[in-house]
């Protein structure tokens, strides 16, 4: 829903003509675009409709709007009030409207830090107050120049001069959590500021917050037809000198009005800042790019331990959209009760928590089962995955680890561990060295029949960390006396590093290398079997 695209008129009477001729001379604008929505994000919206939280008075009675900015993109209160106008007027919040101003974060603190990472970073929720939780609405305004910065390294020269030109759009992002990204640079201070252009386009997106624009056929792209109305895709500096696009149009009112006949969610509301979307089974919570399914009992403390936990990720890391699964204890003992639940997740409406949810719950559960002590359960839950998905290395590699290192030596099984660990490597074409790192663990595995506990025979198997890991497994292996594992790991995983580094003939030889100490190191296994 990138949207709105303030935009010049090829047809301005003569006196603005001149004006707007002064000031497109030092607009850098880019041309107007409708946005596409995608198809399968309309139809988890019509499912879900979260835009409701907003407009009814159930669940929430009341609405709770954080504004935070970075310095310098600081909103001004007039834009705050319109803000307020326009919320106040088509939403029906019994218990009032709270904007409040939150943080202003430092220029250099935003520097090279996306919005998604900063709105992250700074969602703070609704004050602590004795009243009805309230619905919550985020607005960040930022400053693209800075987020970029970050990204100066990846782009070629070219590309970077075209991006500093160009500004990104504002955009109201209602999956997988609804917020608005404002960036003040789209709108310098003249013109678009000085005509209120800024204040049109915040209410705009405001305005997609609140679901519009949904008419199928009437209104291509989210945006109204209309070009008087506030939610046409393009606002032009002559309307809005000449008053209009100021506000809805009668149909975009009265999209807004038939809203207000349908059900309130009954599935759906804010804990603090957390969306949540409980269905049968399992939750679906959302912060921005972030997204948690808990199955199994679900408490109001998970979205302050998911928040908590979102807010301490590195800024600059992990930009990319991340669905993380947890396995709530209750629900894996009853084995029936959680294959129903695989099997609705199959079905979920949000692709991205279908698409990979069965496949990644299902090492959830073993991670959890392996937490608990209960390894033949992980070891099962690891074979379901691998039936859904053949493909799936990650849970080869975690198969193998079982196998390789469990403390109970009846799951242990070092045939299963060395061929599951080499097809992990081989679906990531022994790119990764973490799993060749687990292919170095299961050939190894005899060696270290004798060390004390599994955790520590971890730290001999990541060895390949350098600094602080390394000496840390050094002084591991010296307490267990297990040298020679630590020197098996040691040069295969050597092998790994120099591997990764290099490219061309020297990477195939250490690969090659590699496997050969892997290999080696199956044939201590099998004379140590044989002694
Ligand atoms: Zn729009
Ligand atoms: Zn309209």
């Amino acid at each position: 829903m990138r949207v709105l695209a303030p935009s010049r008129s090829r047809f301005l009477p003569s006196a603005i003509l001149i004006v707007s001729c002064l000031i497109l001379a030092g607009c850098s604008t880019p041309n107007p675009r409708l946005s596409q929505v995608d198809p399968g994000i309309a139809q988890v919206l019509e499912l879900w409709k979260p835009h409701l939280l907003y407009l009814l008075p159930s669940p929430h009675s009341r609405l709770y709007v954080e504004v935070d900015a970075v310095e310098g993109c600081v909103p001004n209160q007039a834009a705050l009030q319109k803000l307020r106008d326009f919320l106040s007027k088509y939403c029906n919040k019994p218990d009032g409207i709270e904007i409040v101003r939150s943080d202003v974060i430092p220029i250099e603190t935003a520097r090279g830090i996306s919005e998604k990472a900063l709105a992250r970073k700074y969602v703070n929720g609704p004050a602590k107050t004795t009243g009805s939780p309230p619905a919550f609405m985020y607005v960040l305004f930022y400053n693209d120049a800075l987020c970029k910065a970050s990204v100066k390294a990846e782009h070629s020269r070219a590309s970077a001069a075209q991006s500093s030109r160009r500004a990104a759009k504002p955009y109201a992002e209602v999956l997988p959590y609804p917020a608005i990204y404002f960036n003040t640079r789209y709108f310098p201070w003249f013109p678009w500021r000085f005509c209120g252009m800024d204040k049109k386009g915040l209410l705009h997106e405001a305005g997609h917050m609140l679901g519009l624009v949904t008419r199928s056929t009437s209104a291509p792209g989210r945006h109204c037809p209309d070009r008087a109305c506030l939610m046409n895709a393009d606002i032009h500096l002559r309307r809005v000198l000449l008053g209009q696009q100021k506000e809805l149009c009668l149909q975009c009112a009265a999209e807004l009005a038939q809203s207000f006949t349908q059900p309130s969610p009954s599935n759906l509301r804010f804990v603090d800042s957390v969306v949540v979307r409980s269905e049968a089974g399992y939750n679906v919570l959302s912060l921005p790019d972030r997204l948690c399914v808990i199955v199994g009992d679900f408490a109001e403390r998970d979205c302050q331990d998911f928040g908590a936990h979102i807010r301490a990720e590195t800024p600059d890391a992990n930009q990319r959209l991340r669905v993380d699964y947890l396995a709530n204890d209750e629900v894996l003992k009853e084995p029936v009760k959680l294959s129903e639940i695989i099997n609705r997740l199959k079905d979920d409406p949000f692709d991205l928590v279908r698409r990979g949810g069965p496949r990644v719950f299902l090492r959830a559960c073993a991670d959890r089962y392996g937490a608990l002590g209960q390894y033949t359960n992980a070891v099962d839950m690891l074979h379901r995955a691998i039936l859904l998905d053949s493909s799936d290395d990650s849970s080869y590699n975690q198969l193998a680890w079982i196998r390789a290192t469990c403390s109970d030596a009846s799951v242990r099984n070092g045939k299963e561990a060395v061929a599951a660990a080499s097809k992990a490597c081989e679906l990531t074409e022994w790119k990764d060295w973490e799993f060749i790192d687990t292919l170095a663990a299961a050939c190894a595995k005899p060696a270290i029949s004798n060390a004390p506990s599994n955790s520590k025979n971890k730290h001999c198997a990541r060895a390949i960390q350098p600094s602080q890991n390394r000496r840390r497994c050094e002084s591991d292996c010296r307490s267990m006396k297990c040298r020679s594992l630590f020197a098996i790991n040691r040069t295969s995983l050597e092998g790994a590093i120099a591997a990764r580094g290099s490219t061309g003939k020297a990477r195939t030889e250490a690969f090659a290398s590699t496997r050969v100490v892997c290999f080696l190191a199956s044939l201590n296994r099998l004379l140590v079997a044989v002694r």
